[in-house]
C-alpha cells in the first residue's frame, strides 16, 4: 500500500504557492486513497529553526500552520499530522544518514544559496558570506529531509517544484546508507512533483513565493480577505507592455498572474489558452489581474473562515487531542524503521 509523506515549515501562514504547490494535493491524495493508504503531514519545526527564529513566535506559528492544515481540510481521522520535534528520531536518522551523505552533493544544491542570499536574488554568494552567516543545519536541510521521508517508508512524497533536488538527494541518501549498512533496506521514494507550476513572488517574478521573504507583498496568504487578496493581485510585478501574452521567459510576471488563473480554474484551461483567450477580448493587465483576482478570491473561499474557527473556538482542548494522537501515530511508524536502522548500523535495541 502507498505510504504519503511531506511537510511544511512553520515559518508562517502559508500561502498561494503552498496551497497550490503541495496543500491542495495533499487534500486531494487524502479524499482519493484506497483502504489501507497511510498518509503523513508533518509541520516541520526542526526545519524552521535553520533560520534564526523567535520562540514565542515559532509556536505560534506552529499552531496557525496545524489551523491551516485542518482549514484546507485534512482530516485528523484519516491523515496524520504533527510536529516533526515531537518525534526525535527525526534528529536521530538525521546523524545516521549524515555519517554517509555527500557534502559534495550538498554543495550543489541551490537552497541554502537562495536563503542566504535573502530577497537579494542571485545564487552568486560570496566566501564571505559563507564563511560568518552559513550554519550547518541549513547546508545540513536536505539531509533532515531525507530523514523525514526515510524514517516513515515514504512510497511517494507530494511537493511542489522548489523540491525537486531534494527529493533527488534523499534517494540517493537511501541508497548510501543501504549500500554501507548490510542489511539495510531504507526505501528510496518516488518524486510526486504537483503538476502546478512554481508559484512566483509578486514583487519579484524571478523569485519563487516563499514565506520566509521579509515583503509581504510578495505572497497571498490562504487566510486573507477578498479585499487583500484582490489588492495584492493589483498590486503584482508585471511589464510595461499592456497586453496579455504568455511567455513566461521574457513575461515572467505575466506568466506567473496566467498560471494563477489556470491553476485556480475550475475546468483546468492553460495558461496559453487564457492568454489567448483574454487577448482576443482586447484585455489588458488590469483586466488579466481582476480575472485572476476573482480565480484565486473563489478558490480560496471559506479557507479564512475555518482557519479563524479552529484558531479560536476550537483553539484549546481540541485541538490538543489531534496534537496528541498525531506525534503518538507518528512515533510508532518511526520506531519501526528506527529498529532496522539501529540494528543493522550496530546499536543496542
Ligand atoms: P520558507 O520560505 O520558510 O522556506 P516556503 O514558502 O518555501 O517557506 P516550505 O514550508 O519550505 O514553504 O514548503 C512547503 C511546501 O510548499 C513544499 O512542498 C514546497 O514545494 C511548496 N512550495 C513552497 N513554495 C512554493 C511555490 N512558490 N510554488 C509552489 N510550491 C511551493
Ligand atoms: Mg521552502
Amino acid at each position: 500500500a502507498k505510504r504519503i509523506f511531506s511537510g511544511i515549515q512553520p515559518t508562517g501562514v502559508p500561502h498561494l504557492g503552498n496551497y497550490l504547490g503541495a496543500m491542495r494535493q495533499w487534500k486531494r491524495l487524502q479524499d482519493e486513497a484506497p483502504q489501507g493508504t497511510k498518509l503523513f503531514f508533518s509541520i516541520v519545526d526542526l526545519h524552521a529553526i535553520t533560520m534564526p527564529q523567535d520562540a514565542p513566535v515559532l509556536r505560534q506559528r506552529s499552531r496557525e500552520m496545524m489551523a491551516s492544515l485542518l482549514a484546507i481540510g485534512l482530516d485528523p481521522a484519516k491523515s496524520t499530522i504533527f510536529y516533526q520535534s515531537s518525534v526525535p528520531a527525526h534528529s536521530e536518522l538525521k546523524w545516521i544518514l549524515d555519517c554517509t551523505a555527500s557534502v559534495g552533493y550538498l554543495n550543489r544544491m541551490t537552497q541554502w544559496k537562495s536563503k542566504l542570499a535573502g530577497d537579494n536574488n542571485a545564487l552568486r554568494i560570496s566566501d564571505d558570506t559563507i564563511e560568518k552567516k552559513l550554519k550547518m543545519g541549513l547546508f545540513g536541510y536536505p539531509v533532515l529531509q531525507a530523514a523525514d521521508i526515510l524514517i516513515h517508508r515514504a512510497t511517494h512524497v507530494p511537493v511542489g517544484d522548489d523540491q525537486r533536488q531534494h527529493l533527488e538527494f534523499a534517494r540517493e541518501c537511501a541508497t548510501n546508507f543501504n549500500h554501507a549498512y548490510p542489511g539495510g533496506n531504507l526505501v528510496a521514494p518516488e518524486t510526486m512533483i504537483t503538476r502546478s507550476p512554481r508559484v512566483m513572488s509578486l514583487t519579484n517574478p524571478h523569485k519563487k513565493m516563499s514565506k520566509s521573504s521579509p515583503n509581504h507583498r510578495s505572497r497571498i496568504l490562504i487566510t486573507s480577505d477578498e479585499d487583500e487578496i484582490r489588492n495584492r493581485v493589483r498590486g503584482a510585478v508585471t511589464d510595461s507592455h499592456n497586453a496579455v501574452t504568455y511567455d513566461p521567459e521574457e513575461r515572467p510576471g505575466v506568466a506567473n498572474l496566467l498560471d494563477l488563473l489556470s491553476q485556480c480554474d475550475p475546468e483546468a484551461r492553460e495558461p496559453e489558452e487564457w492568454a489567448r483567450h483574454l487577448d482576443a477580448e482586447n484585455a489588458n493587465l488590469g483586466d488579466l489581474k481582476k480575472a485572476a483576482g476573482d480565480a484565486v478570491v473563489r478558490e480560496l473561499a471559506g479557507v479564512r473562515e475555518r482557519y479563524l474557527d479552529f484558531l479560536n473556538r476550537k483553539g484549546g482542548r481540541w485541538v490538543k487531542e489531534i496534537e496528541e494522537e498525531g506525534a503518538e501515530a507518528a512515533r510508532e511508524s518511526a520506531a519501526e524503521t528506527m529498529r532496522m536502522v539501529r540494528e543493522v548500523v550496530g546499536f543496542d535495541q
